[in-house]
């Protein structure tokens, strides 16, 4: 198989985005960094992208619909669509006799830290002299930047040509030796800082960046600060992107970034789109009424329309009381008390 047959098949199989690289670009990675020593074999990696739909970002824009990016546009693109297609390339390629390493886009036993990039002191120890210690960490924006499929913007998120901010990556490691991409060499990002402005983390720096150099090519991102990052995705610093009253039950084990990207995606996207600065584009604009906030200054309370309707009814239940809905046949009949479960605080 060569390269463009692995391309024709990775997107006949559902990826958006597929670029390949050859092993020897890691050249210079830090060792804990280095996808090297997972499979010192590999000859080729291949980096596949998968869009983030922009209609999953709708809901949390207009305020009324905070599961689907977080689900949808995040961690089941990662967790669910993306292994899928991982699993089928990586078995057309073992039916070619070619070991192959998927690698879906999710953390868990990295000696470094994925959030802060700290080395874990007493997290693991190396398997023999002079390997790394496990897990090695595979950047994921910098191996889609090694595969030539885009840039690392000043947000720190990765842009391509065709989506903007809009995609994340999978990876798979292999011994098939495919003609590579060339390094990407156009600008998407043109250092409006709108991300800056718009992130409600505070986590994207105006103007400290950290530079790198990656396959001979210098890069330039901001210094963003990591932990900021952490706490704005859930709902702005002050909980002014995050209307619910409670925390937001995780979605697929991870997802709660109800602040929907604000600045690093959504603000950049619409920039891009302005400036046509991406194929894809759409008949209409994203946004068409100002980002709205949260006023946490007022008092908690029910609307007219649903005093009239609910309340008028008896149908207002306590939030900590959310009763499922294979329990609620039982609810009202022999007098039996429906099991009542709180999904906010497990
Ligand atoms: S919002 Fe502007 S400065 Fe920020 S990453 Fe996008 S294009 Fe670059
Ligand atoms: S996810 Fe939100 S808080 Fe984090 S950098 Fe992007 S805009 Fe800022």
């Amino acid at each position: 198989m060569d390269a463009n047959e692995v391309k024709e098949h990775a997107r006949r199989l559902g990826a958006d985005l597929v670029g390949i690289a050859p092993m020897i670009r890691f050249e210079g990675a830090p060792k804990q960094m280095d996808a090297r020593y997972i499979f010192p074999g590999a000859k080729s990696m291949i980096v596949l992208g998968f869009r983030i739909a922009r209609g999953t970002l709708r809901g949390i824009e207009e305020g009324t619909l905070f599961s689907n990016y977080p689900s949808m546009g995040y961690a089941a693109l990662n967790q669910v669509y993306g292994p899928m297609v991982l699993w089928n390339l990586t078995r057309l390629l073992e039916d070619e006799g070619y070991e192959t390493i998927p690698m879906l886009n999710a953390n868990g036993g990295e000696a470094i830290n994925p959030v802060t990039g700290n080395f874990r002191k007493g997290w693991s120890r190396p398997a023999s002299d002079g390997k790394p210690y496990p897990d090695v960490l595979v950047h994921f924006r910098l191996a889609a930047y090694l595969a030539g499929l885009g840039e690392i913007g000043w947000s720190k998120v990765f842009l391509t040509p065709q989506f903007g901010p809009r995609q994340r990556f999978a990876i798979l490691l292999t011994d098939a030796e495919l003609e590579p991409d060339p390094i990407y060499e156009g600008k998407i990002c043109d250092r409006c800082k709108q991300c800056v402005k718009h992130c409600h983390g505070n986590a994207i720096s105006m103007h400290e960046s950290v530079k790198v150099t990656v396959a001979g090519h210098e890069l330039e991102w901001n210094k963003l600060d990591p932990l900021a990052c952490e706490k704005g995705i859930q709902g702005g610093t002050n909980r002014e992107l995050d209307p619910f009253e409670g925390d937001y039950p995780r979605l697929y084990g991870y997802g709660r970034a109800i602040e929907g990207a604000c600045g690093c995606i959504r603000a950049c996207m619409i920039h891009l789109e302005e400036r046509r600065k991406i194929k894809n584009l759409f008949k209409n604009k994203f946004r068409s009424s100002p980002q709205w906030q949260i006023d946490r200054s007022k008092p908690y309370e029910l609307t007219k329309e649903v005093v009239e309707y609910y309340a008028d009814r008896g149908m207002i239940e306590d939030s900590e009381e959310y009763i499922t809905y294979n329990k609620r046949d039982n609810y009202g009949t022999e007098g039996r008390k429906p099991e009542i479960v709180n999904p906010l605080v497990d």
